[in-house]
């Protein structure tokens, strides 16, 4: 752990992929006066999910640029970094049940092709030959890119907290805020559990714990914590490699490969939002009958483990990206609801430019904060 400075230029408030991608961004801009402060480990947070998805399929431009220039930054992250993030480019097949479903995702992938994403609609057959567990007859169609697949967020985190370091930025673990002091308007400094860092800047990270960041410099940040979990099952009997990350888009339950067995996910209606991040395999019949629906074979398999992390839900469930018009230097980047690993790498680019003053490579605005209070959200039909 590097020792607390008393001055930064930039403070970064949280060690997971956000924070860490903006650290390193900022570092390869030439600011070498950055600290990032985590106060558990880097990526002890959302970020230490073992397996990532990172998709362009989304309905909307902004997030489809966000998560086509991530993407981008993913393939040719091995080389760049010197770091093997286990990039595994198998596709995200979204199996659909409905004619509705289809036409939105048809609307979807049209935008997705203009902005250079693959994306084409499968037979029922095409997608039971990518995926063999699938039920055919459980679904009208699917949507498939090639461009997309799963990696591994805790060695992303680590590579760019190292390429963060070795450009200048100071990475301070086991170390928490407990206060922004504002003054006339502007950030003066930051309170932490190791003594107190003055600065001009700070950028709010904290992923599920970023609406307490806020409130200590008195910006509403509207974002909650949704436990979710995902159950790995034990080695297949027949191993079945390259499967896509494949979701049954009515339920949300879905499934890829993960070492030798299958990763399994799905949204829980009745969980109430909250911190409590122990897995339990309460959920474990619930996640075998949407299984059952789609991919009957899945529903059998004994499960060897799982892990829970937090979802960072805002009330659109899309993220929060930008700076406070009411307190001068205060900026975030939180609130991704899900997405934060596919879009981790573009956000990273954004916040530099937002920090320097520069104009982004494309338009952020719609994920300000104030949305809510505007009655402007951003309308993304492709959560999960
Ligand atoms: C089960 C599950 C599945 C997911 N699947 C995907 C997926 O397939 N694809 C995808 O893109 N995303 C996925 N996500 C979401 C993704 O993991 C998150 O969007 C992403 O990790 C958020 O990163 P972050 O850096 O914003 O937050 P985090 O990784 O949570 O980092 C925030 C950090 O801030 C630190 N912090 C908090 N308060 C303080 C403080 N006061 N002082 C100092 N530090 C503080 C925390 O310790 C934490 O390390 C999934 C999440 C879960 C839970």
């Amino acid at each position: 752990m590097d020792a607390l400075p008393t001055h930064a230029g930039v403070v970064v408030v949280g060690g997971g992929i956000l924070g860490t991608s903006i650290a390193f961004h900022l570092g390869e801009a030439g600011v070498r006066d950055v600290v990032l402060l985590e106060r558990d480990a880097l990526a002890g947070g959302s970020s230490g999910k073992p397996i990532g998805g990172v998709r362009g399929q989304f309905s909307d431009a902004l997030n489809i640029r966000l998560a086509a220039r991530s993407l981008t930054a993913y393939d040719r992250f091995a080389q760049a970094f010197g770091a093997d993030i286990g990039l595994e480019k198998v596709g995200y097949l979204f199996l659909l049940r409905t004619p509705e479903h289809v036409s939105s995702f048809e609307a979807g992938m049209a935008l997705q092709q203009e902005l250079g994403i693959p994306t084409r609609l499968l037979s029922p057959g095409e997608a039971h030959d990518r995926c063999p567990f699938v039920d055919p007859d459980a679904f009208l169609a699917a949507a498939f890119s090639p461009s997309d697949g799963h990696a591994h967020p805790t060695a992303v985190a680590t590579a760019y907290a190292r390429s963060a370091r070795r450009r200048g930025a100071r990475i301070v673990t086991g170390c928490a805020v407990s206060d922004l002091e504002v003054r006339g308007g502007e950030v003066v400094a930051v309170h932490t559990s190791h003594g107190v860092v003055r600065t001009s800047t700070v950028v709010c990270a904290a992923g599920p714990w970023s609406r307490g960041i806020g409130e200590m410099a008195g910006v509403a940040l509207d974002v909650h914590p949704l436990r979710r979990q995902i159950a790995f099952t034990e080695p297949l009997a027949t191993p079945a490699p390259g499967l896509p990350f494949t979701i049954d888009y009515d339920s949300t339950f879905y499934f890829h490969n993960a070492a030798d067995g299958v990763l399994l996910g799905m949204s829980d209606q009745a969980q109430a939002p909250g911190f409590d991040r122990d897995y339990t395999d309460a959920w474990l019949p619930m996640l075998r009958a949407a299984a059952a629906r789609c991919a009957p074979e899945l529903a059998e398999l004994r499960v060897r483990d799982g892990w829970a992390g937090l979802y960072e839900m805002t009330p659109d469930a899309n993220a929060l990206v930008g700076e406070s018009p009411e307190v001068g230097r205060f900026l975030y980047a939180t609130g991704f609801s899900g997405h934060g690993f596919c879009q981790a790498p573009a956000v990273g680019e954004v916040v530099r430019d937002l920090v320097l003053g520069r104009e982004p490579f494309t338009d952020i605005s719609p994920l300000r904060a104030e949305r809510f209070a505007e009655n402007a959200p951003v309308l993304e039909a492709n959560i999960v």
